[in-house]
């Protein structure tokens, strides 16, 4: 999705709506179904803000716990446009756009993807797996001993029994 920003440059727009879907299945496995992107650019006092939110359904396995699931995952998104840079370094600032014409759907895509959690949990207060029989602790409480004994001491127990 490209967007013709010249009037909003010159001001004879103040505002621009969007609302457009991606398929990024092949960029990002996790994620079937098309994302939505909607937003608008507006020109406040000269400058052109963008300010936009992906929204897509993501396919999951929780780390913990191995469960699949399924997550509404929304990430907004701001930030200034303009024509060019005056400093090298505010690259990670602004988003520069020499032309007329503002790619969208890239910039919203890496965006969507950069805005995702580091650790996936299916909920925050997951108990995981027992280490001892792999039985789901959320499903099932189990009957391992909580303390087990530690390796080096079980040899020295085993070397003491015979
Ligand atoms: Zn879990
Ligand atoms: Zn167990």
């Amino acid at each position: 999705m490209r967007i013709n920003i010249k009037q909003l440059r010159d001001g004879s727009l103040r505002e621009k709506q969007f609302e457009f879907t991606a398929d990024i299945s092949e960029i990002e496995t996790t994620v079937s179904k098309p994302i939505t992107i909607s937003g608008e650019i507006t020109n406040r006092a000269g400058v052109l803000l963008l300010s936009m939110t992906m929204e897509g359904e993501r396919n999951l396995v929780c780390d913990r716990c191995a469960k699949e699931f399924s997550r509404i995952t929304s990430v907004p998104f701001e930030s200034c446009i303009v024509d060019h840079l005056d400093n090298e370094d505010d690259e990670d600032y602004f988003i520069v756009c020499e032309d007329d014409e503002l790619d969208l759907e890239e910039l919203a895509v890496s965006m969507f993807i950069l805005g995702f959690e580091s650790k996936i949990l299916c909920s925050e207060d997951c108990k995981g797996l027992c280490h001892i029989c792999g039985a789901n602790l959320n499903e099932q409480a189990c009957n391992c001993k909580e303390e087990s004994i530690d390796p080096r001491l079980e040899i020295l127990q085993q070397l003491l029994d015979e």
